[in-house]
């Protein structure tokens, strides 16, 4: 993996950079386990998107609270009208 620091190509799975020091943070796909690349967005291995903190798209209704997909226009736990 690239460190970001500095540049150098360190090995896959490296915990520290070889060419300035600083911890590596290792990622792995957390569909298959494979160590991926912190800066690849898809596995290599299985083609998962590699980000898991995806922000939540959606509309939390005023009403209940409940999170409704994105262009929803009514909740649907409540039915009332989401803003
Ligand atoms: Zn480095
Ligand atoms: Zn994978
Ligand atoms: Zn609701």
């Amino acid at each position: 993996m690239k460190c970001k620091a500095c540049g150098a190509l360190n090995d896959a799975g490296a915990s520290f950079c070889k060419g300035c020091g600083i911890k590596l943070e290792a990622s792995e796909c957390y569909q298959c386990g494979a160590p991926a690349d912190p800066d690849a967005l898809f596995c290599s291995k299985c083609g998962s998107k590699l980000t898991s903190n995806d922000p939540v798209e959606g509309k939390t209704c005023q009403s209940c609270g409940f999170v409704n997909s994105a262009g929803t226009m009514y909740c649907q736990r409540c039915n009332q009208k989401i803003l």
